[in-house]
């Protein structure tokens, strides 16, 4: 079954069949990771509010479906904060270009890779999170275990239809011989694999993430929406750049639903000029002033989604509705405020990762298992 993406650039295919086959699979270990926009999505194909947060249901029901370990994407990306937030102030210490841009969203670097193969030093080199998730499963989470990476299936819960695509782009995996994420499915397709499986969701118990790739801090949760991404590196950047404690981590100016949304912050004596854009009409405009050389940003988060990956193409249908998406936002924001710890460095499972595997971060492990390039998709 095809379903369109509402971005317009790619199709969805039914990845379902090739979940339960996996699952029913003696031969393979079958782990599962959930994006952070699924948990406050995925209630309302149950008839639940917008807004409703089932983070444990979900881990539960994953569980009944016969996954043998449940990740949480939010791991990753808080791992991702690490990486962006040292690019960033590397960049910033050693003359490297500016505007930094995010570059988790697959649909927008697609984009720019079409539209702006001129650009192409810009974008961060980090993976995106739940590919991240993959390299380390498909490593370090492998050699943990002691099983051929090959005996592994990572699925992917997306909010996104994108996804499906990245995870297939052959630059993203460390072997010709196995993908670092294997299947992607969508909010909809794990209701659907719910369903399927007459699990009752509205009556499971709350159950956690596995451990330790489930560990996340407030920082992670926020990815889910528009400015987040960028929020959760302020917060790990300021600390990083002036040595000192950040006292208030809501940045307030980056959160809300207007397209482009502009932010000047003075971190150790400089102000930097931050923006937040959300819908690919709107990069455009941003893009081509940066092409010009008439823009003066030192940082750019780009969702192609509107609202972000809340609303993305692989979540319950919202047809456009604002009032769902605000739900969605405010239910992201509770689970932030929630967390006992908010920042991504204070992640004491990442602490514990990068000192017994990945060594420093931004470092020669993690550009080869966290970092990607990119390719012009047409000629300059
Ligand atoms: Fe996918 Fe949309 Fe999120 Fe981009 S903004 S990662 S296309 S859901």
């Amino acid at each position: 079954c095809l379903a369109v993406c509402p971005t317009g650039a790619l199709t969805e295919v039914d990845q379902v069949d090739k979940v339960w086959k996996a699952l029913n699979d003696p031969n393979q270990f079958v782990v599962v990771q959930t994006a952070p926009a699924v948990r406050v999505a995925l209630g309302e194909e149950f008839g639940m509010e917008p807004g409703s947060i089932v983070t444990g249901k979900m881990v539960a029901s994953l569980r009944r479906l016969g996954f043998n370990r449940v990740f949480d994407t939010d791991f990753a990306a808080d791992l991702t904060i690490m990486e962006e937030a040292s690019e960033l102030v590397h960049r910033i210490q050693h003359g490297g270009r500016l505007p930094l841009l995010t570059s988790c969203c697959p649909a927008w670097v697609k984009f720019f890779e079409h539209q702006f193969p001129d650009l192409l030093d810009i974008p961060s080199t980090c993976k995106s999170p739940h590919q991240m998730m993959g390299s380390l499963i498909k490593s370090y989470y492998a050699k943990t275990l002691g099983i051929d990476p090959k005996s592994i299936t990572v699925v992917s819960v997306m909010p996104c239809v994108a996804k499906k695509y990245e995870a297939a782009r052959p630059e993203l995996a460390q072997s010709a011989e196995t993908a670092d994420v294997d299947i992607v499915i969508t909010t909809r397709e794990l209701a659907r694999m719910v369903r399927e499986a007459s699990i009752h969701f509205d009556h499971l118990k709350d159950e956690e993430f596995d451990h330790p790739l489930g560990e996340s801090t407030g920082a992670a949760i926020i990815f889910g929406t528009t400015g987040g991404v960028l929020e959760a590196a302020l917060r790990t950047a300021y600390e990083m750049l002036t040595g000192e404690a950040l006292e208030k981590v809501e940045f307030e100016a980056l959160r809300g639903m207007n397209g482009i949304k502009e932010a000047v912050i003075p971190i150790a004596g400089k102000d930097y000029r931050i923006a937040v854009i959300h819908g690919l009409g709107n990069a455009r405009t941003v893009l081509e002033k940066i092409r010009a050389g008439e823009s003066d940003y030192d940082v750019i988060e780009i969702m192609a989604c509107p609202g972000g990956c809340i609303g993305g193409g692989g979540q319950p249908y919202h047809h456009g509705n604002m009032e769902i998406l605000k739900s969605r936002a405010a239910a992201i924001y509770r689970e932030d405020r929630a967390k006992p710890l908010r920042k991504s460095h204070e992640n004491l499972a990442i602490v514990a990762l990068y000192k017994d595997y990945l060594g420093e971060p931004y470092g020669e492990r993690a550009h080869k298992l966290l970092h990607t390039s990119y390719t012009a998709r047409r000629k300059i």
